[in-house]
């Protein structure tokens, strides 16, 4: 493996090229000399010569091996992007994880192949770099609870019928965050915010009792860690995807962004409130299947995946996403995975069941 001292060049894989993530990677690596792009891939559009190494779809592992990477930035959308998060963790190879469906998926499995291969999980997530940031290796023990916030999506303050007929197009337009279409519709579902919370309890260890989700509208504060001495430290900065992703690729610097800082003075407001769990039900419904375990959180992201399409595709109205997800997490039995195959399997159910059960297909 290659050091990761700073000045040495770092070998950088980037799946997920063409995406919102993907881009702004590239944006990065192009403003830091000591990163070398060696492969990208996509799922379906071209990027020839974007890389020494490139692939568009398929086994992306083989595109790993050859390719020796120090980091794999995993800019997948969806569980497609487990593969690549597997294979980072089991070759002991930095993970700067933006897909966040594929650790809520795998949550065991993924903990386990990093445990034997030994590498580093650098959270992209803003609200977990945040965290990242502010727990600072210290171990679990001493922290009291965890804040995740939440932008509340375009619908915000809206009751369940102000919501009933909203269009995808309305879904898509986010207040703070411009970034790709699944996850714009998360955020307008809060589903966003419950794969968060997952994703947190796995990155962290902390159990779900000691997360809490917040509604924040201006995106200012990421995350806020209570420490059991009563000090709270908070991690603050315009919304902006390039400092969790440029803090990822060249940890453990702090190397410059295009970012401005923060200007207090310019009337910046930092209002905290409770989530409407009654009006977004997806976040109610993600802690439920986290607290559940076994692969409850794997068929939680698969339903809703499976919705989140068919809502973009015009099959599903928006309240039918957390519906769908509902109904086939009363369904499915959530036993734990033993194995990759046991995930799949799964996974795969839930979406059948969710296809058959929401009449989405
Ligand atoms: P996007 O839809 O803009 O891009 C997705 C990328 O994944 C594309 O490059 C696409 O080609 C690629 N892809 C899709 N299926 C693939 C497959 N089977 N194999 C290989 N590549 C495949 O999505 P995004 O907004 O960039 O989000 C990517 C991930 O980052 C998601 O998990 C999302 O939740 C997470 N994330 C995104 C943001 C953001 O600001 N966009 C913020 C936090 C976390
Ligand atoms: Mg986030």
């Amino acid at each position: 493996m290659r050091g990761h001292t700073v000045g040495v060049s770092r070998r950088v894989a980037l799946i997920g090229a063409t995406g919102s993530i993907g881009r702004q990677a590239i944006e990065i690596v192009d403003a830091h000399p000591e990163l070398e792009l060696v492969a990208a891939a996509s799922g379906s559009t071209p990027i020839d010569g974007l890389a020494p190494l490139t692939q568009v779809g398929g086994d992306l592992t083989e595109l790993l091996d050859r390719a020796e990477p120090d980091v794999v930035l995993n800019a997948v959308v969806g569980f497609a992007g487990l593969p690549v998060t597997l294979w980072a963790l089991e070759h002991g190879v930095d993970l700067a994880l933006a897909n966040k469906e594929s650790l809520v998926a795998a949550g065991d499995l993924a903990l386990a192949a990093r445990e034997r291969g030994g590498g580093r999980l650098l959270p992209v997530d803003s609200e977990h770099s945040a965290a990242f940031q502010c727990l600072d290796g210290r171990a679990p023990e001493q922290v009291d609870s965890l804040v995740l916030t939440a932008s509340g999506g375009p619908f915000r303050g809206r009751t369940r019928d102000e919501i009933a007929d909203v269009t995808a197009d309305e879904a898509l337009a986010h207040p703070t965050w411009n970034m790709g279409p699944k996850i714009t519709i998360d955020s307008a579902t809060l589903a966003n915010k419950g794969l968060e919370l997952i994703e947190a309890h796995f990155l962290f260890g902390l159990p779900y009792d000691r997360i809490e989700v917040v509604v924040h509208p201006t995106s200012v504060v990421h995350a806020l860690l209570r420490f059991r001495d009563g000090a709270a430290l908070a991690h603050l900065g315009y919304p902006d995807m390039r400092v969790p992703i440029s803090y990822a690729l060249t940890y453990p610097a702090r190397s410059a962004t295009p970012v401005p800082a923060l200007d207090l003075a310019s009337g910046l407001t930092l209002e905290f409130h409770a989530p409407d769990l009654e009006t977004f039900p997806l976040l109610r419904l993600a802690r439920e299947a986290g607290e559940r375990g076994g692969t409850y959180p794997c068929a939680f992201n698969a339903a809703n995946e499976v919705a989140v399409a068919a809502f973009l595709e015009g099959r599903l109205p928006f309240l039918g996403i957390g519906e769908a997800v509902e109904e086939t997490l009363s369904a499915v039995g959530g036993a734990p995975a033993r194995d990759l195959a046991d995930l799949v399997q799964a996974d795969a159910e839930a979406r059948r069941l969710t296809v058959r059960g929401a009449a989405v297909a």
